[in-house]
């Protein structure tokens, strides 16, 4: 790393990227340069640790042991569960249910609210910018249901085209799922206003928080949203883990998702009555240690305090968009007024998967293709982009070794 770049005045880069032990190593004989945090992040040591800890100390099903290490194991899962209510502001740990991820958060309200509330007819709002996470099971569900998938359109920039979207709703509209932020474009969407909005037609909301909820503050008391969803591998925790929000009466009044243990009061042939909130939601012996490492990850960005990991992605943001748009036959896709530290862009002449191999030579690691938004894509006509996304452990010399590696592949292959 060299001595003389400068540290960011809000937030010691040098002293955070320590912590990222995967970030000293080589790739292709180049330093490591990781720009695909918005497909994931790196983990920290302290999450690295925690895995390995449960692992090594207090491994044991939980909430059915007496033993000590079942004790041991299920106070932490639980306190894993207060870390992510404490995260999004959620009003009682019972709205939190923990899932495999952000996808299954959405397939278990599709699943669950869905198949209980959606009648032929119904309609279902999503936007141009979903993630097809946000667009499948709401499309296997009009199939089975024979209702109706809408959509709102965006503009040139990236942005939400709100005037069309109230023109949607009507008293149809049974639910509006909409990202947060855009992985793609990095948008970041009015959510408050798409909830108000919908609530007054008296339509359902659900967020996904899957890129929101690294960068931005989230509360989903404020937001008064239905159901937020967010998932643990993009905030430096553990894959596996995902945490689905739904406010009480709502997840008291679905039906159950999986059965299973856990899931139960009490069995007989006859009839099974369901758990309390929130385990009715979670059939089985869940993803113990990755969860518990999840608090770990959750712990360490509240340490260092979102709003200075913020401040110093807004920093790269602003100083990669500049960098990047001076270079020749460069467009970014998706300049919204509001985004998050994640940049795509098109180069003249360019197949985004040659510029990705390249770069991979250089050891810079971003995402090219559609970035499971293939409708998006279609709305700007291109078949995908290169997508540069950042986190707290970024620098802005990293940006400069992307640009020469960028500026090098315009040389060779424009
Ligand atoms: N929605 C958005 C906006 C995402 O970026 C992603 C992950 N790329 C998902 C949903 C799905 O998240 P996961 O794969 O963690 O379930």
């Amino acid at each position: 790393m060299m001595k003389t770049a400068i540290k960011s005045n809000t937030l010691d880069v040098y002293a955070i990227r320590r912590q990222f032990p995967i970030l000293n190593r080589k790739v292709k004989d180049n330093a490591l340069v990781y720009f695909d945090n918005a497909a994931t992040s790196q983990k920290p040591q302290a999450v690295i640790d925690a895995l390995v800890h449960y692992y090594s100390y207090y491994n044991a099903n939980i909430h059915r042991g007496i033993h000590t290490l079942a004790e041991e194991a299920t106070a932490a899962f639980e306190e894993s569960r207060t870390a992510a209510q404490q995260f999004i502001n959620a009003s009682s740990r019972e709205e939190i249910v923990f899932t495999r991820g952000t996808t299954e958060g959405i397939n278990l309200v599709a699943a669950t609210w869905g198949r209980q509330n959606i009648k032929a007819g119904d309609e279902i709002i999503v936007s141009n910018m979903e993630h097809h996470s946000n667009i499948v099971p709401w499309q296997v569900l009009c199939e089975e249901k024979g209702a109706i998938l809408k959509v709102i359109p965006i503009n040139e920039d990236g942005e939400l085209l709100l005037d069309d979207y109230e023109k949607l709703l009507s008293t149809n509209t049974k639910l509006v799922s909409v990202v947060h932020a855009s992985n793609a474009l990095g948008t970041v969407n009015p959510v408050k206003k798409i909830i108000d909005l919908a609530h007054a037609t008296g339509a359902v909301v659900l967020i996904d928080g899957a890129q929101s909820s690294v960068h931005l503050d989230i509360d989903v008391q404020a937001l008064n949203c239905d159901f937020f969803v967010f998932s643990s591998h993009k905030i430096y925790g553990p894959t596996g883990v995902g945490v689905f929000f739904g406010k009480k009466n709502l997840l008291e009044s679905m039906p159950v998702y999986q059965g299973g243990g856990e899931m139960i009061k009490e069995v007989n042939f006859e009839k099974t009555i369901f758990n309390d909130l929130p385990y009715k939601y979670e059939a089985g012996t869940p993803n113990i240690g990755d969860t518990i490492a999840f608090k770990t990850a959750l712990d360490f960005v509240k340490n260092i305090g979102k709003e200075k990991i913020r401040k110093h992605e807004e920093m790269l943001l602003d100083y990669a968009t500049e960098q990047l748009e001076n270079l020749p036959g460069l467009k970014i896709v998706g300049k919204a007024k509001e985004k998050v530290s994640v940049i795509s862009f098109v180069i003249d002449k360019i197949h985004p998967q040659d510029l990705g191999i390249l770069l991979d030579n250089r050891g810079i690691a971003v995402r090219t293709g559609h970035h499971c938004a293939q409708p998006l894509m279609d709305r700007f006509c291109i078949p995908g982009t290169t997508r540069a996304s950042f986190a707290m452990y970024n620098t802005k010399e990293e940006i400069d070794t992307l640009v020469v590696g960028l500026e090098k592949a315009i040389k060779m292959l424009a």
